[in-house]
């Protein structure tokens, strides 16, 4: 899997990782690509790692950063109560050679919501391809932070909940199935994702198939400042982050059905005329067209 790794890793093995994952990249409006990896920890188990890209939309307020893409990866992986302890970004313009030495920092958006998961002495590294490496921490590139944890006693840094710290098969099987599944196989997996409904109180979650066989998972993933991604969004980065630019070719929701900003994420990856299966909470589907 290319989104996710468990096991300490190096400086070398991080650098080598973002610059892996440049290509898939989904940039056709700036030819920009982003990777950003994060390190969380869940459980007090914190050799997690999850990486992302950026993926474009014509919308623009609808695309998501390459920062967005690991924590997608996150919340699906190892559900609402993980915290990033460390990450890492690199982007440069596609075209930019081995040597070059471009360091780019987190825009404001992606440090609101880094935020919204990592303490303010969590260190957060710019690396060039040529592996120059500059390093701030969460509080110093945004301090004076809106979380939830401001107002909401059950958010992230205060949950506590009593299951273990997944293994790493279980962390993948979360994400991403590669075997034709059923109907019941698909809602078993939807009700074990875990969103970030904070706000809402209405979790969300969609398995995606790509013309690729492979099934991906991604949830509602809410934010303080209302910055958050919604569920296609998360899937749709995950699903470009580890496979590249793929065409839908399923869909399956639960619960509820998906809002115009959802519908919006998918258009450059769904058919226009796709049917989206969306269960209610005893498994029974109806059907609708995008
Ligand atoms: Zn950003």
């Amino acid at each position: 899997m290319k989104i996710f790794r468990k096991g300490k890793l190096s400086a070398a093995d991080i650098l080598q990782w973002l610059a892996s994952l440049r290509g898939n990249a989904y940039v056709p409006e700036s030819g920009f690509p982003v990777t950003a990896v994060f390190r969380a920890r869940v459980q007090g188990v914190d050799d997690y790692y999850f990486a992302g890209v950026n993926v474009e939309n014509a919308d623009h307020r609808i695309s998501t950063h390459g920062e967005e893409g690991a924590i997608a990866a996150m919340v699906v992986g190892l559900g609402k109560g993980a915290e990033i302890v460390e990450g890492w970004v690199m982007g440069a313009v596609r075209t930019a050679p081995p040597e070059s030495d471009n360091l780019v920092t987190c825009c404001g958006k992606c440090r609101q919501q880094i935020a919204g998961f990592a303490a303010a002495d969590v260190k957060i590294h710019s690396v060039a391809i040529n592996g120059k490496t500059s390093s701030t921490t969460v509080g110093a590139f945004l301090p004076d932070v809106f979380t939830f944890r401001q107002f909401l006693a059950d958010a992230p840094a205060t949950k506590k909940t009593a299951t273990s710290a997944p293994s790493a098969a279980e962390v993948e099987n979360r994400l991403l199935r590669q075997a034709k599944l059923t109907e019941q196989e698909i809602f078993a997996w939807l009700q074990k994702i875990e969103s970030v409904d904070y706000a809402s109180k209405v979790p969300q979650a969609i398995v995606m198939q790509l013309d690729n066989g492979a099934y991906v998972a991604g949830a509602k993933v809410e934010e303080a400042a209302f910055n958050g991604m919604n569920a296609a969004q998360c899937a749709l980065a995950i699903a470009i982050s580890e496979f590249g630019h793929h065409k839908i070719t399923g869909l399956w929701v639960y619960s509820g059905t998906l809002t115009l900003s959802a519908l919006q994420a998918l258009s450059s990856a769904a058919k226009q005329d796709m049917p989206i299966l969306l269960f209610d909470i005893g498994g029974k589907v109806a059907q609708e067209l995008i």
